[in-house]
């Protein structure tokens, strides 16, 4: 059966995939040896139909149901979900606008990306928790997290994920006046009302709101009367049971000049946070970029490897990563090649250097010394014992190797010693590794502990 089928999926096409790409499927027919899906989005039935159908046949097959052929469809039942708009290519961007504008209700908040859904946003151990939490209280059933605090660090998914509970509210319960904004919004909000002496407007206002959402809340840290009001819109709110979701950069205890009360009660809830990407994860968004691109613009011509190799190399975050691949196909669309390897190096050389981790000598001597069971102190000292003066020289070589330091720097920071020791010791390992296979292994595994 399906179910089977789907638990064999998970296996097959790993967890991102299949929470990203089959779990969102409806199977809503089987027969005559044609299995047929509705898809939440066109984007998503072209993604899965290219990519995971051959998988899904064989799992269905192997479940007991004979599959010859499988058909996806948009789900039609539901309305236009506004990714949609933006997958097509034909609407202009004043359209595009328009739609959003309509979709408004009269309220203060600021407009949502039409991109930032949950069908945009891929799913990875880092922000597993955080999506979760955001799709349930996107279902819009009762309040179970209130309020729910999303943080992490810049570009993590924050406001995406705002964004996507925005959306889904707007679909699911057209009835609820959902409301987002900034921080940032609600203080010039507030500053205006005040100005203008129209607080009691602006009180009734934020009060009559079903879904409120404040991003960003670390902007009024510090600010007193704005935090003042803050504090009692969303007291008002909780009382009433209306949702609360919150993002900020930082858990609620570590906002500084953020009155107690407010930390307190803005713990009260859930609190989840979006931990910095890891590979894989970099890796989906990428490949699902990439494949929004294609969708968008037809073919695009990319030497294998190039996203892994992104996806390797910039790690800083997923803002940046989405600017390189931009820049990426704008480049190759430009010049009309293939995107190789060196296309990609020299096109984003800025990026990809200002996202190199820099290695510092002192994390180096720090884990040789422990890899050999060594005193730190002895990585600067004079000890000239063999099972001393090895390790300081690997740890030489690998100063010599992962950081841009000269030489003359790197006996610095060994005590002092000149560089002429250095470059001895540098080419002393060099020599051994060449023959000692140990020695070969226990390289690579400082490199890759140093560069984890
Ligand atoms: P934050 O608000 O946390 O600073 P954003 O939500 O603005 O970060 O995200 C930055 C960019 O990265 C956005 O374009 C967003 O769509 C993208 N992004 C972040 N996380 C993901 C994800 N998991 N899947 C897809 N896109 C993502
Ligand atoms: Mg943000």
């Amino acid at each position: 059966s399906w179910g089977q089928a789907r638990n064999d999926l998970i296996k097959a096409v790993g967890k991102n995939n299949f929470v990203t790409w089959i779990e969102p499927l409806r199977l809503i027919g089987l027969e005559g040896g044609i299995a047929r899906f509705e898809a939440p989005t066109k984007f998503m039935r072209d993604w899965v139909s290219r990519n995971f159908a051959e998988q899904i046949r064989t799992h269905l097959s192997l479940a007991g149901k004979a599959v010859d052929r499988i058909e996806f469809l948009v789900a039609s039942t539901r309305p236009v979900p506004i990714a949609q708009i933006a997958d097509r290519p034909t609407r202009t961007r004043t359209a595009l606008a328009a739609a959003r504008v309509a979709d408004e209700p009269e309220l203060p908040g600021a407009p949502l990306d039409s991109r930032f859904t949950f069908d945009t946003f891929v799913v990875g151990k880092p922000n597993e928790l955080a999506h979760a939490a955001a799709r349930r209280v996107a279902e819009g059933g009762p309040t179970t997290f209130n309020p729910l605090f999303l943080y992490g660090g810049v570009g993590l998914g924050k406001t995406h994920l705002m964004h996507a509970i925005a959306h889904e509210l707007r679909t699911r319960r057209p009835e609820l006046r959902v409301l987002y904004l900034s921080a940032e919004q609600f203080m010039y909000r507030f500053i205006q009302a005040l100005r203008e002496k129209q607080v009691m407007d602006f009180k009734e206002m934020f009060r009559a709101v079903d879904v409120l959402m404040v991003d960003d809340v670390q902007f009024i840290a510090g600010k007193d009367s704005t935090q003042e009001e803050f504090f009692h819109t969303f007291n008002a709110l909780v009382d009433q049971n209306k949702q609360i979701v919150i993002s900020a950069d930082r858990a609620p205890g570590e906002i500084k000049d953020l009155e107690e009360r407010i930390k307190s009660r803005l713990q009260c809830g859930l609190v989840v946070d979006l931990h910095p990407t890891d590979y894989e994860l970099r890796l989906g968004i990428l490949q699902q970029k990439a494949e929004a691109y294609r969708a968008q613009h037809g073919n695009l011509k990319m030497a294998d490897g190039i996203l892994e190799f992104l996806a390797h190399r910039i790690t800083t975050n997923v803002r940046v990563l989405e600017g390189a691949l931009t820049r990426l196909f704008a480049f190759a669309s430009l010049v009309g090649r293939e995107i190789t390897l060196d296309l990609a190096q020299d096109c984003l050389a800025d990026i990809l250097r200002a996202s190199e981790r820099k290695i510092t000598i002192e994390e180096i001597q720090r884990k040789v010394a422990e890899h050999y069971n060594i005193r730190l102190s002895d990585m600067i000292g004079p000890k000239r014992v063999r099972t001393i003066a090895r390790p300081r020289q690997i740890a030489m070589y690998l100063a010599k190797n992962m950081t841009t330091r000269s030489l003359p720097e790197i006996g610095r920071r060994f005590g002092g010693r000149d560089h002429t020791t250095i470059m001895h010791g540098v080419r002393k390992i060099e020599e051994l590794k060449a023959s000692d296979n140990q020695l070969d292994e226990d390289l690579k595994l400082l490199r890759r502990l140093l560069e984890a």
